[in-house]
């Protein structure tokens, strides 16, 4: 039920709270069009990470409605909705299993050569070469030989290899040195050519390609608007 293509998005007066005492997300009310970019920062705990987990439907909002494509998410099957939209978090879960399927979640329409081509961009390929097995090599949940910066450009292989039609990436590069960062960037701004993104950030200067910024403060849009109005 999906169109194909890049995904446009909508949140349409949503409240989402933890505990019902503490509301995180307040009337929150902004959309996308399909292929555009959205940064979003704002101070630790100002509710970043809780919007990019009501997209995915981790958590049901209180009330509201989101939208993407332009069907409610409650009314799409979750493998459609994983299917179509990637999201990179602030730490990789890793489960026991081969390097290949913790990159392709088991998806066996992506090919070797895309992985390593993909890693090859990302920057990751050093990693790989240095398993014993290469792509066969067993991992096991939790206990990767992965410094937390390659944990970083893992998530966001694996979220490349999907090509999802819309991306929320919650600080990427959070864990990388200003190297990997540019490299990074890069492979980021090709990745975003092909779909919706919305990056959340700390700092405005990691934000320099999208096309617009909402701040986020105690769960509501304090600023919303194209980079120059900011
Ligand atoms: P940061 O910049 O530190 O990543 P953030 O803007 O992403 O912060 P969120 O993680 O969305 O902030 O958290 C928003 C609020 O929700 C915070 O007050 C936080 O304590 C609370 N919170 C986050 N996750 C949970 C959870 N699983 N259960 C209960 N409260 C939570
Ligand atoms: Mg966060």
């Amino acid at each position: 039920t999906l169109p194909d293509g890049p995904l446009g998005l909508a949140f349409k007066d949503v409240t989402f709270s933890y505990n019902p005492d503490k509301p995180v997300l307040q009337h929150i009310t902004f959309s996308l069009r399909p292929g555009e970019r959205l940064g979003i920062i704002g101070r630790t705990g100002s509710g970043k990470s809780s919007l990019s987990r009501v997209m995915l439907r981790l958590y049901n909002i209180n009330s509201g409605r989101i939208e993407i494509g332009g069907v409610d998410i409650t009314q799409l099957e979750l493998p459609d909705l994983y299917r179509r939209v990637g999201m990179v978090t602030q730490d990789v879960q890793l489960f026991d299993g081969s390097l290949r399927d913790n990159l392709t979640l088991f998806d066996d329409q992506i090919s070797d050569e895309f992985i390593m081509e993909t890693t090859q961009r990302l920057g990751l390929s050093h990693w790989i070469d240095a398993q014993p097995e290469g792509l066969d090599t067993h991992l096991s949940a939790g206990g990767a030989s992965l410094s937390a910066g390659e944990a970083q450009l893992f998530a966001l292989t694996r979220v490349f290899l999907t090509q999802p039609s819309l991306v929320i990436l919650d600080e990427p590069s959070s864990r990388l040195d200003a190297a990997t960062e540019s490299i990074l960037q890069t492979a980021v701004d090709q990745m975003m050519e092909h779909c919706t993104g919305i990056i959340i950030a700390h700092r405005l200067s990691t934000l320099e390609q999208v096309d617009r910024i909402m701040v986020l403060g105690g769960g509501k849009i304090l600023e919303f608007g194209g980079r120059e109005q900011l």
